[in-house]
Order: structure tokens, then C-alpha cells, then sequence
């Protein structure tokens, strides 16, 4: 039975209702595991009330800003961790970002900051969190992150993004080897396309989509519980031997040769 009974959960990525991390994180919930949120802080105060709304039956015991490029903020906020839990045993990365600019266009005409942008926010965070997360992972854990099919292969208008999810990827591997030792599993599920704040800015998305409703096996796109539901078997013993794998949670799409 999938049971996250006395689990404690970092959630990070949640900025509305339609957000991926929202879906992992009800999940989580259903399965028993104690809520932490992160949440990328405004100037004005706005995202930290609509998320804190959002998330308020989930009863997080820890509800913190933490903006990935901000090595301050992310100390802080496993500080909180630290000091309301004493250890972490899931930690989930939903994040990611690129300037729209960079999400349309010429690749090859990307600006060096854009590229540093998306590759900062997007892939280094998760090598960054995943450090600072070892050693409040005494009994082990489970590190989830997030990641697309335009990472292994060319989608249009994806650019930047895919490199940043290709070097995720593969950061997923050299993170799943190092941390093994210590019973820290890492893992990637690879979404099918899902309308989202972060995925309106990448170019022909709705296209996309319905072009995977015609093509995938199951003759649709997924949702973001389906997301969660896989999220929550990773984060729970009835994953217990994997690690540093790229789960497709995708209607089948990625195995279509005409794709
Ligand atoms: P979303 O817009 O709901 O979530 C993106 C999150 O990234 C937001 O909560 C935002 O606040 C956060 N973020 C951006 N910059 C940040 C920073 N500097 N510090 C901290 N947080 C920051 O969109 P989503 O689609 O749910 O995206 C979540 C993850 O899923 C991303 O990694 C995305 O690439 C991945 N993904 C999305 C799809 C899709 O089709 N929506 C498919 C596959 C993978």
C-alpha cells in the first residue's frame, strides 16, 4: 500500500491551482506525508497570500520563501526544516524558468544571460537543493524533479529549456550516484504537456497538446494528478529500487516513432 505516514515533504513550484507541484503535493497529502511549501517570494507580497490560500487544507507545517537563485533564501528555508523536523525524507523540484523571449524563435540567437538564466534557475537548482537537503536526509529519502520530453528531443520552440532539461537529466544521474550511499534515491518524471502558468510561455504549447491528444497512445494528454500519483509511488518503499531514472508520465507519447 502506498503509505507516507510520518513522511516529511518539501514541496517547492507551487504558484497556482494549475501548477504540477500542486497536483504532487495533494497527492503527497492523500498519502499521509507532513506538507512543507516553498514558494518563489514577490515584491508585493501577492504570490505568498494566493499559494498560502491555496494550500491551506493541506495544513503545511512549513510555509517559507525560497526563490532558487537566492543561496540565502534556500539555507533559510531548510533552516525551517531543520528546526520544525529535524529531517527530510522527500523533496520535491517543480520549478523551472526562461525568458519568453527564449521560448520562441532562433535558438541560435539566444542571449548568453538568457542562457544562464534558464539553465540556473532550472538545472542548477536541483543540484543546489539536492546539497543543501543531504544531510537532513538522515534516513534516507526521495528526491523527485521534473522534466519534458523536449530535454532528449527537438519540440519547437522549446530551446533553451530542453538544454536546461537535458543537463536535469543528467544531473538526476550523477546526483542518483552520489547520494545512493545514503539511501537518497533521485528521480525524473518526464510530464506529457499540460497547460500551466510556466508552460503558456513556450510557443504553439496548445498546439502541442492537442497534437499529443491525436498521437499518444492513450489518445490524450495527462494530468497533473496522474503526475502526482507517480511522484507519490516515487517518493514511497514501493519504489524502493529505483533511482536515477527519467519516468515518463506522458500518455505514451514518448515511444511513438512518428511522433
Ligand atoms: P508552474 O508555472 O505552475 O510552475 C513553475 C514554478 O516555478 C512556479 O511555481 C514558479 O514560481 C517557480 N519558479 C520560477 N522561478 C523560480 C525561482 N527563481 N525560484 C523558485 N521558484 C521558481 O508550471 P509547471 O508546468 O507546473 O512547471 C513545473 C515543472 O514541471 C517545471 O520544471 C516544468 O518544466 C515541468 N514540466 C511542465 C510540463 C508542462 O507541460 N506544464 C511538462 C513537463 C515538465
Amino acid at each position: 500500500m502506498l503509505d507516507l505516514t510520518g513522511k516529511n515533504a518539501l514541496v517547492t513550484g507551487i504558484a497556482n491551482n494549475r501548477s504540477i507541484a500542486w497536483g504532487i503535493a495533494q497527492q503527497l497529502h492523500k498519502a499521509g506525508a507532513n506538507i512543507g511549501i516553498t514558494y518563489l517570494p514577490d515584491e508585493k507580497g501577492k504570490m505568498e497570500k494566493k499559494v498560502a490560500e491555496l494550500v491551506e487544507p493541506l495544513n503545511p507545517s512549513i510555509f517559507v520563501p525560497c526563490n532558487v537563485q537566492d543561496d540565502d533564501q534556500i539555507q533559510a528555508a531548510f533552516d525551517s526544516v531543520q528546526d520544525k523536523w529535524g529531517r527530510i525524507d522527500i523533496l520535491i523540484h517543480c520549478l523551472a524558468f526562461a525568458n519568453k523571449d527564449d521560448l520562441s524563435g532562433s535558438f541560435a540567437e539566444t542571449s548568453r544571460s538568457g542562457f544562464a538564466t534558464a539553465l540556473d534557475i532550472s538545472t542548477y537548482s536541483l543540484v543546489k537543493l539536492c546539497g543543501v537537503a543531504k544531510p537532513l536526509m538522515s534516513e534516507g529519502g526521495s528526491i523527485v524533479t521534473l522534466t519534458y520530453l523536449g530535454g532528449v528531443r527537438v519540440i519547437p520552440n522549446y530551446n533553451v529549456m530542453g538544454i536546461a532539461k537535458a543537463g536535469l537529466e543528467m544531473s538526476v544521474r550523477y546526483l542518483a550516484s552520489e547520494l545512493g550511499p545514503s539511501n537518497i534515491r533521485v528521480n525524473a518524471i518526464s510530464a506529457g504537456p499540460i497547460r500551466t502558468l510556466a508552460s503558456s510561455a513556450v510557443g504553439g504549447i496548445l498546439d502541442m497538446i492537442h497534437h499529443v491528444e491525436e498521437v499518444a497512445p492513450l489518445r490524450r494528454t495527462v494530468t497533473q494528478t496522474e503526475v502526482g500519483n507517480t511522484a507519490a509511488f516515487l517518493c514511497s518503499d514501493l519504489s524502493s529500487g529505483i533511482t536515477g531514472q527519467v519516468i515518463y508520465v506522458d500518455a505514451g507519447y514518448e515511444i511513438m516513432g512518428m511522433g
